[in-house]
């Protein structure tokens, strides 16, 4: 059976202050124990979420990594440096990150390679924009996605990958997808998983939706047989991120 998983995505949000608040409330909070939680504060505030969390079964992930061991990269971080903080997840291959900074599907593909080598497991995120879904070009875009990954990894590489399914038009819109459009995204990409990796790989790997997900829509999108937990943005903020974790109880 697949854990559920739920990352918080903090993006570019939070100071020491505010940070230290979310780390305490999840330290307070009764979670549910068959639940995997990662929250990623930006860069900057990694150490801190590190040092402050005392909670067993939370971890943090960074929003991005790199994918060159060190040297002239300005602005850039490590696998090692991640490592060396204790940091044992990264985001790659979000949106904002493909569409505002140009990430292509190959350099995501290059960079979740580089991390899983070095020992640092990914939340891979992949989604269509409202334009491809009103053209009927969802699974294709998403297959292309997954085909730009699965072309760098190898097969054992896919237990240390969470698939994070995000339709952008419903990133912090408010405008979650149904439960029926999430449903039916994840059932094609697990199939994909299962035609192009392997039947191991298709069932074991979690596949979560991201896009408006909130303390109320998250019970329902969480009893579909494909959704294997949530990637939270605007409310992994907020005391309802809670909720979410016990999406299940
Ligand atoms: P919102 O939950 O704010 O829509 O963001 C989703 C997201 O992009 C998580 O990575």
């Amino acid at each position: 059976a697949r854990k559920f998983f739920v990352g918080g995505n903090f993006k570019m949000n939070g100071t020491k202050e505010s940070i230290n608040s979310i780390v305490k409330g999840l330290n307070e909070a009764q979670l549910d124990s068959n639940v995997e939680v990662v929250i990623a504060p930006p860069a900057l505030y990694l150490q801190l979420a590190r040092d402050e969390l005392t909670k067993a079964g939370v971890e943090v992930a960074a929003q991005n990594v790199y994918d060159k061991p060190n040297g002239a990269y300005t602005g850039e971080i490590s696998v090692s440096q991640l490592k060396d903080l204790g940091v044992p997840w990264a985001i790659l291959g979000h949106s904002e990150r493909r569409t505002l900074l140009q990430e292509t599907d190959e350099v995501v593909a290059s960079k979740t390679k580089f991390a899983v080598d070095g020992g640092v497991a990914v939340i891979w995120c992949c989604g269509e924009s409202l334009g491809e879904r009103e053209a009927g070009r969802t699974v294709e875009v998403v297959e292309r996605q997954l085909a730009a990954l699965a072309a760098k990894l190898a097969a054992a590489d896919w237990s240390k990958i969470v698939v994070a399914y995000e339709p952008i038009w419903a990133i912090g819109t408010g405008k979650v997808a149904t439960v029926q459009q999430a449903q039916e995204v994840h059932e094609a990409i697990r199939k994909w998983l299962r035609a192009n990796v392997g039947d191991g790989v298709a069932d074991d790997t979690r596949i979560l939706y991201g896009g408006s997900v909130n303390g109320k829509n998250c019970k329902d999108l969480a009893k579909e047989k494909d959704i294997d937990g949530f990637l939270v943005g605007g409310a992994s903020l907020k005391p309802e991120f809670v909720d979410i974790i016990n999406s299940n109880l």
